[in-house]
């Protein structure tokens, strides 16, 4: 999605450039108390390369969800003036005023990094301008999480922020270590659980292929590990995608990280779930789960609410035997 960094007037407001694919599958609000990242480090991530991490002020930000309730009368009323609206804007607006206006999303990578007084402002206005929201969702980063004290993270939840959208890769720390996350398993394992402790729906996020050769076994045994320790609400599978402008492509280029087969990453995906004793929600919501059936169809379903396991658990396994069967 088009970012409109700065582009904020009476008839527009600020859009980061990416959001899960659930909160554009179901048309949420997007709202942006921060810009880029706070870590900005991960030799995979493409999104904020060379961009600078800010706290908007929440004036600012609130001048913003006004400016989403005046382009929303603006679209009931279908006034003459809506030309003035920039067509980013205009779209998610209309988008969420046609799905309900029940969701929204705090954009960029790490919301849970503002002061908390700040982020209860901004939850408790946008609540009150917009009644009828039912899940406001938001990226944070565990030493994030970690950094909070549970009654503030009680207080944020309370405040209406109601599911984090966590970045865990790998459970494994060489892997971590690798790619810079700046998180060990530890410390994923704690944040998940103090998230879940003070009430959020907590959704992690694990990408096979992220050990490579090298490490791309205990990548998913460990995953499995830190996941069980964590019991979350969702798992969301991304396999590894390489983009150039990235330190994960220039390793490449310097033979410092072998890749592995795209089913080797379905392995992966076995080991995962062979391995794994929790009451989530398993989703492959997203394009990057490529893997076909013998008849072609997508091994997974791409279903936001995913697979329940441990119900689901051999099918899924059923699904991944037949990947490997026909690709082999
Ligand atoms: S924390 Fe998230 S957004 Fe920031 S660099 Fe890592 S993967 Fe990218």
């Amino acid at each position: 999605m088009k970012s409109s960094e700065s582009n904020t007037s009476k008839y527009s407001f600020e859009i980061g450039p990416i959001r899960p694919p659930n909160e554009g599958g179901e048309s949420s609000l997007l709202i942006r108390p921060t810009r880029n990242c706070s870590w900005n480090r991960c030799a995979f991530c493409p999104y904020y390369d060379g961009k600078k991490f800010r706290i908007r002020d929440v004036e600012d930000i609130k001048k913003d969800i006004d400016a989403v309730e005046r382009i929303k009368e603006m679209l009931k009323e279908n006034s003459d003036a809506i030309g003035k609206v920039p067509f980013d804007c205009r779209s998610v607006v209309s988008g969420w005023m046609q799905s309900g206006e029940k969701t929204a999303f705090l954009q960029d990578s790490n919301s849970l990094i503002m002061p908390t007084e700040e982020l209860i402002d901004l939850l408790e206005y946008l609540v009150e301008t917009f009644p009828s929201l039912e899940r406001i969702t938001s990226y944070a980063r565990s030493d994030a999480v970690l950094k909070k004290e549970m009654e503030e993270l009680e207080k944020i939840r309370s405040a209406g922020l109601k599911r984090l959208h966590i970045g865990l890769e790998s459970g494994d720390d060489n892997v971590l270590k690798s790619i810079n996350k700046g998180v060990t398993s530890e410390e994923h394992i704690r944040a998940g659980k103090k998230a879940m402790k003070a009430g959020f729906e907590v959704s992690e996020y694990v990408m096979p292929g992220l050990g490579g050769d090298k490490f791309s076994r205990e990548h998913a045994l460990n995953t499995a590990k830190v996941l069980n320790q964590i019991d979350p609400d969702y798992i969301r599978v991304r396999p590894l995608s390489v983009y150039p402008n990235t330190e994960l492509y220039q390793k490449i280029e310097r033979d410092d990280f072998q890749l592995n087969s795209i089913l080797d990453r379905l392995r992966e995906v076995k080991i995962i779930v062979e391995n794994l004793e929790v009451s989530s929600n398993l989703c492959f919501d997203h394009s990057w789960n490529s893997w076909r059936d013998r008849d072609g169809n997508l091994l997974f379903d791409m279903d936001y609410e995913g697979y329940r396991l441990p119900e689901k658990k051999d099918h899924i396994l059923q699904r991944v035997k037949e990947g490997l069967e026909i690709n082999e």
